[in-house]
């Protein structure tokens, strides 16, 4: 069975924040474990 890499995709679980549990957009080139909003603040 040939699965899209649209329903690939779909089937992962959401990115959560490790720090405040909300889900986030993950980013191409950003491998952070935290939402952009923690990132800022770590830094
Ligand atoms: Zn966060």
């Amino acid at each position: 069975m040939i699965q899209s890499s649209k329903e690939f995709f779909q089937n992962l679980p959401p990115k959560e924040c490790t720090k405040c549990g909300e889900v986030f957009e993950e980013m191409a080139e950003c491998y952070y474990h935290q939402c952009d909003k923690c990132v800022s603040e770590i830094r």
